[in-house]
């Protein structure tokens, strides 16, 4: 059952100069209990498509297309304050930098407490209580210690651990968690992402995972979207996509899972990715040139199914079928 559509989202960003479309023709959905992994490079748009779901671009980005239905409403439709009933309530966001989300100065207690008196009717004496039982469940041995201490007392996992607390504390209904452990040694990112996924699995709560890591979607994720430029260019369920990846641009973010020991000092680029003969059955991926900095297809370009829930990008030459 499906709990959240993204439709034709097109998402622009101005300048007095120009105008640049950060997001284009991105459609998918989110069933309920699902975890689905949006992956791509740095750039490829997955924040701003998260971001832009919840009415929460940048200043000088606009969304300038599309839907996102979300319980019989277009969350693009909303104003701040509809919105607000929704953030953090039944969506809430776990950001990649936790020493950026968190205040600095306000103890960890009164941050969790925060959320959970806006949107539930609690008392003090309540409020303490289920703050301290959240920060037991995301397994702070010492919750009351945590309580009173402040975001920069703790490492990096524990304020980690602290922003799931607050994400969860309203029940949502989705989280959507934005390379929430790319700040994190590998040890501590395996904790929280095990953390995430049994709240998933007792809560039936879905998830909006975003990561540029292959290896923790296959780990963690049900249905994977492949972005890039902006686009998504391929998508399946998990086990399809690692049997039967197409696009060589998914090919290439399989082969180059970043390893901590040695980081890459190159990022994929579709050039890489796309070899001018690069070809799956008779259609082919990009035409032979590209844009001058190389972050968009300039050509037009459609997702088609090449097996039951597989979509692949493949360069059109008819402009009249692309961005269906
Ligand atoms: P990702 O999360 O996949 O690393 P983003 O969604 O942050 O990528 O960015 C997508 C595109 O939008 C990039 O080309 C980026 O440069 C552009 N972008 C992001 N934020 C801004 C901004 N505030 N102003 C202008 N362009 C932006
Ligand atoms: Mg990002």
């Amino acid at each position: 059952m499906i709990l959240l559509e993204v439709r034709n989202l097109k998402v622009a960003f101005k300048s007095e100069k120009e105008e640049f479309i950060a997001i284009d023709d991105v459609s998918f959905s989110i069933d309920k209990r699902e975890t689905v992994a949006l992956i791509g490079e740095s750039g490829s748009g997955k924040s701003i498509t998260s971001l832009s779901m919840l009415g929460l671009l940048p200043r000088n980005g606009q969304v300038i297309g599309g839907h996102v239905f979300y319980e019989d409403k277009d969350l693009l439709l909303l104003d701040q304050k509809e919105l607000q009933q929704i953030r953090g309530k039944k969506i809430s966001m776990i950001f990649q930098d936790a020493s950026i989300s968190l205040n600095p100065s306000m103890k960890i207690g009164k941050q969790i407490t925060e959320g959970l008196a806006y949107h539930r009717m609690m008392n003090r004496e309540e409020l303490k209580c289920e703050a301290l039982r959240l920060l037991t469940k995301v397994g702070f041995h010492k919750p009351t210690e945590v309580f009173n201490q402040y975001p920069g007392q703790l490492s990096g996992g524990m304020k980690q651990r602290a922003l799931i607390a607050m994400a969860i504390s309203c029940n949502p209904q989705l989280i959507i968690a934005d390379e929430p452990t790319t700040a994190l040694d590998v040890t501590t990112q395996k904790q929280i992402l095990d953390l995430m996924n049994d709240y998933k699995q007792t809560t039936g709560t879905s998830i909006l995972f975003i990561t540029h890591d292959f290896g923790l979607v296959a780990e963690y994720a049900d249905r994977v979207i492949v972005m890039f430029g902006g686009k998504i260019v391929e998508t399946a369920d998990v086990f399809t996509l690692f049997k039967n990846p197409v696009h060589p641009y998914t090919k290439g973010l399989m082969n180059s899972i970043p390893k901590i020991e040695e980081p890459r000092d190159h990022l994929l680029t579709i050039r890489d990715a796309v070899s001018e003969e690069a070809a799956y059955e008779g259609r082919i991926f990009a035409p032979e040139t590209f844009s001058a900095d190389e972050k968009v297809y300039h050509s037009p370009s459609t997702l088609i199914e090449v097996e039951p829930g597989h979509h692949v990008r493949f360069f059109t030459e008819s402009p009249e079928v692309s961005n269906i």
